[in-house]
């Protein structure tokens, strides 16, 4: 006899982690496959975290105070409705558990953060995945055609991934403006710090028009802190209460408190972050132009480029070969692509090298 598994973990899709760390000749390989921050933390969160390491004979406080009321600092929002997870990866998997049954639909767009498809798999709901326009797009009113009197969730990843293109906030408005008041709409703002079109807070004057938006956002990302593990979302006091029946009390752990809360009041940090990054981005951009390859509009961390007729596979290994990891579109839902994190500018230059050489070969 073998253990009898629950039939959802045959939906539940397999996540592929990045390539591993150290190429043939021995380097450390360019990391650009996880859209992490190729920086450190700030100094000043590196102390915060080995001064309370000593703390973590205790539990971390649930409520996770201390940074609620930072974030609520932060944003000049109430911090009654402000959810604090185990990375904002946790709180989407609650949000689907908190409000899907399994004759529920879910809407999101396809390609797009390979989380989503988790939501359907774990709770039985049905999922409707809404194609990119052409140009890589949310398709906004697709998605709304999509919504039906089933429909209690809809995602919309902005900037998407792993598409890295934005959808200014007053779409999201008239979106937002055709919805049932019942439907859930979870907007990932996971990249909005990166982008340059308009200021990343503006989505969040949305959130006083509409109940049943939330912003989700995470540390993981500008902030430099995937590896603590911490996201949060900015919502309604009904929404963190839902989400927090359907988790264990100390998902948080006391480090990633004590970092993020930290991180919170360097925002000045933050904003050289989003500098570099966006100095990266053009100079990455202009160099794939000149190899003559094709991008999405990004306004990430990353670029997302089409490899015409070239074959995927072949320029993957290639960049391999260059000890650069980047993620393949194949695995994402969009064969013919590749969507590849901005790093230091060595390791870009690395990267453009090694395509140069794959567009060549
Ligand atoms: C990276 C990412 C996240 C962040 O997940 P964490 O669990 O906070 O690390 C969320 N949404 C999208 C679209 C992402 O790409």
């Amino acid at each position: 006899m073998s253990i009898s598994f629950a039939e959802k973990l045959a939906r539940i899709p397999h996540y592929e982690a990045g390539q591993a760390s150290v190429d043939k000749v021995g380097d450390p390989v360019a990391k650009l496959a996880s859209n992490e921050s190729p920086y450190p933390p700030v100094e000043a969160v590196v102390e915060a975290v080995r001064a309370a390491a000593g703390a973590v004979n205790r539990y971390p406080d649930p409520s996770a105070r201390k940074l609620r009321t930072a974030l609520s600092d932060r944003f000049d929002y109430p911090s009654t409705g402000i959810t604090v997870g185990n990375g904002s990866c946790e709180i989407l998997l609650a949000a689907a558990e908190a409000v899907l049954e399994p004759w529920n639909e879910l809407v999101y767009a396809w390609p797009s953060f390979s989380m989503y498809p988790h939501m359907g798999a774990a709770t039985g709901a049905k999922e409707v995945r809404v194609p990119l326009t052409s140009d890589y797009v949310h398709d906004l009113d697709a998605m709304l055609g999509a919504i039906n009197e089933n429909t209690r969730l809809v995602v919309i990843c902005n900037p998407n991934n792993p598409t890295s293109t934005y959808i200014p906030t007053e779409h999201i408005r008239s979106f937002m403006e055709k919805v049932p008041a019942e439907v859930l709409v979870i907007l990932d703002e996971a990249y909005v710090e990166f982008q340059a079109v308009e200021d990343p807070d503006s989505s969040l004057d949305l959130l006083k028009d509409f109940s049943n938006l939330v912003s989700l956002r995470t540390f993981s990302k500008v902030y430099g802190l995937a590896g603590l593990r911490i996201g949060y979302a900015l919502g309604s006091e009904e929404f963190r209460k839902a989400t927090e029946r359907v988790r264990q009390p100390f998902d948080v752990n006391h480090l990633a408190q004590v970092a993020a809360a930290e991180a919170v009041t360097h925002q000045d940090d933050v904003t050289g972050r989003v500098e570099r990054n966006l100095a990266e981005r053009l100079w990455v951009s202009e160099e794939l132009a000149g190899l003559g390859l094709a991008e999405a509009d990004g306004q990430a961390n990353f670029s997302w480029i089409s490899l015409g007729d070239l074959s995927e596979s072949t320029v993957v290994r290639i960049l391999a070969e260059h000890g650069v990891a980047v993620r393949p579109g194949e695995g994402l839902g969009a064969p013919g692509h590749l969507r590849v994190t901005y790093g230091t500018r060595a390791e870009n230059e690395r990267f453009i090298s090694a395509m140069a050489a794959a567009v060549s070969a």
